[in-house]
Parts: C-alpha cells; sequence; structure tokens
C-alpha cells in the first residue's frame, strides 16, 4: 500500500539486501534516492527508473539516510567526520544504519552525528534476502525511543518483527547474540548428525523425530534438508557469518565476558573457509563435519 508521505530517502548500498529494502520503501511510496559505490549497481538501477547519485554529497539533502554495507570500515568511511556524508547532513535529518557492524563503532557513529543534531539508530536485521524481498525482517533497533517513533513508518515497510532494543548501540548487540545462536544451532545439528550418521541411523527420521521435540531450532527446519541432502547453495555466506563471529568475539573482549561455545563455533567456521568453502550458505559447515570424522 502506498503510505501518504513527503518524506524522502537516501539510500546507501544497494547489494543483496539493500537492493529488495529499498524496492520496497519505494512500492510503500517514499521518494528514495540511492548511492553505491559501484557504478554497476547503479546503472542496473537507472534502468529500472531508480533515481541515482555519484556522490554522498548528492545523496545528503534527504529526510531520513538509510545504509545498508558490508563491515564496520565501509561504514565507518561513509560517516567519517571529515570526508564522509556527515559534513552535508543538516540538522534535524534521521539516518538509520541497518549494516551489522561493532556496536562501539554504531556508538561512536551516532555520538559524533548528535553533536550537528543529527539522529542516528543502528538497526540491524535477520531474516536474510528472503526477508528483505518479502518485508518481513527482523530489525533490532538502538538509539533514542523518540526516534525510533519517528522511524517506525519507515521501518515497517522492510520489516514485521520491529524491536526497540534500547540505548545507542544495542540493536547490534542483539545482532550479535542472534548470530551467536545461528551458528550454534548450526553447530549443534551438524554435530548430532554426525553422530548419527556414524551409527548408520537414518537422517531425514532423526530431523523429522527433532523437529516435533525440545531440540527444535529454526535452523532444524528451515536448513536440516539442506545439510541431510549435502547442499552447500549460498543463502547466508560463511565469509560473513564468520564476520559476525568476528563482531561478538570484539565485543566479548570489549566486556570481559567468556563465551566458549562463539571460540568453538568460530574456530569450526575458519576451517570452512581455509578449505574455501566461504562463498558457500552456512549450513555448510556440514563439511567441516564430514572431515573431522571421516564420514561423507
Ligand atoms: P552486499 O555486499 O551484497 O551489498 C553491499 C553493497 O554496498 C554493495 O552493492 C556495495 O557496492 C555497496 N558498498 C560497499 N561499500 C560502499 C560504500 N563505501 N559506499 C556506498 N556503497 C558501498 O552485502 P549484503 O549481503 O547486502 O549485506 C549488507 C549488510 O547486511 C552486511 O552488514 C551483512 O552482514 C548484513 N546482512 C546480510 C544478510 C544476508 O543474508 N546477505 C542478512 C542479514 C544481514
Amino acid at each position: 500500500m502506498k503510505a501518504k508521505t513527503h518524506l524522502s530517502i537516501g539510500f546507501i548500498g544497494a547489494g543483496s539486501m539493500g537492493l529488495p529494502m529499498l524496492k520496497n520503501l519505494i512500492s510503500s511510496g517514499y521518494s528514495v534516492t540511492v548511492y553505491d559505490i559501484n557504478t554497476g549497481v547503479t546503472n542496473r538501477l537507472e534502468k529500472d527508473k531508480i533515481r541515482t547519485v555519484n556522490n554522498l554529497r548528492a545523496i545528503a539533502n534527504n529526510d531520513f539516510i538509510i545504509s545498508m554495507l558490508p563491515d564496520t570500515p565501509d561504514v565507518l568511511g561513509v560517516f567519517n567526520r571529515e570526508t564522509g556524508i556527515n559534513q552535508f547532513l543538516k540538522p534535524g535529518t534521521i539516518v538509520i544504519e541497518m549494516s551489522t557492524i561493532s556496536s562501539s563503532s554504531s556508538i561512536e557513529i551516532g555520538k559524533e552525528l548528535q553533536k550537528s543534531q543529527i539522529e542516528f539508530l543502528d538497526a540491524p536485521v535477520s531474516g536474510g534476502v528472503k526477508g528483505a524481498i518479502e518485508a518481513n525482517l527482523s530489525i533490532m533497533v538502538g538509539g533514542k525511543k523518540d526516534t525510533f517513533n519517528k522511524s517506525l513508518n519507515i521501518l515497517n515497510c522492510m520489516g514485521k518483527n520491529i524491536i526497540y532494543a534500547g540505548k545507542l548501540g544495542m540493536g547490534q548487540t542483539f545482532k550479535m547474540c542472534n548470530q551467536i545462536m545461528v551458528a550454534t544451532h548450526i553447530q549443534s545439528m551438524c554435530e548430532a548428525f554426525a553422530l548419527c550418521k556414524s551409527k548408520g541411523g537414518d537422517l531425514k527420521l532423526l530431523k523429522d523425530t527433532l523437529v516435533g521435540g525440545a531440540a527444535n531450532s529454526w535452523m532444524l527446519e528451515n536448513l536440516g534438508d539442506l545439510v541431510i541432502d549435502k547442499n552447500d547453495k549460498a543463502g547466508f555466506r560463511i565469509d560473513l557469518q564468520l564476520k559476525d563471529l568476528r563482531l561478538a568475539s570484539e565485543a566479548a573482549f570489549e566486556t570481559g565476558v567468556s563465551l566458549p561455545g562463539l571460540a568453538l563455533v568460530q574456530s569450526l567456521y575458519l576451517q570452512s573457509r581455509a578449505y574455501k568453502e566461504g562463498k558457500n550458505g552456512n549450513q555448510s559447515l556440514f563439511k567441516t563435519y564430514d572431515r573431522m570424522t571421516n564420514q561423507k
């Protein structure tokens, strides 16, 4: 449904996630202008009649700025005090930073922008490309409650489960907790399947049995069959999973909490990458288990 709005959005980063998200904003009635560093991306958007610009200055004059970029250094570059978009943003602009990056960097960027009366939310997402296309992402938001309330209509165009997580940086902290559980659930599924296989058990039957009981998980339901069929197709890639586990480890170092499960699963995913499986979907951790248990 088209929103009755005159609000404009500058969208930075039209990749696997950003592109479907910005398309949902356009179909909801928002006026969206896009900047992406890759001109191949912006040329394709222009062909689809989506407005693009070729520098950060040209995108700064919007009511909202949304960014969906790969990693912390990319976001720090875009929101750099001296060379980034900051110098061009007008007071009252709301920045919604939706990439998965370090919570401490989010806090740093948010505090810097607030000095110039620019409002900031850290709002990473969960739900993958499918969730982005279907506009049912989970969005975990940190920042001022008032800024969150002003941004809700926009967030609702991209997601279904919009959670106010708390103060600045708390969206990213929630996302890291999410990623620890995603990875350890996959790891425990691969481990259970490895034992069952070693005993000659029926993996399909095991999966159907576990789905009905206390061991069920989103990973078992959605990725279990891919593991059994040895399908390593990319959804959420091993490389991205490792990036998120690295961010979670950095956060654990910052507060000094011991998270042994995180250390273990990070090490297993590093093995996958060492075998050049970084572009595979994160369920392909089963290959590491096949190697460790000498099974096919
Ligand atoms: P992607 O690599 O597909 O897209 C990133 C886009 O940003 C690219 O088009 C790239 O050209 C552009 N870009 C890079 N640096 C830029 C810069 N300095 N200025 C402007 N544009 C720039 O990545 P993605 O899969 O869309 O992921 C984006 C973020 O969302 C990541 O932080 C990722 O961890 C997170 N995320 C991804 C998924 C997923 O399933 N892919 C799910 C949840 C969260």
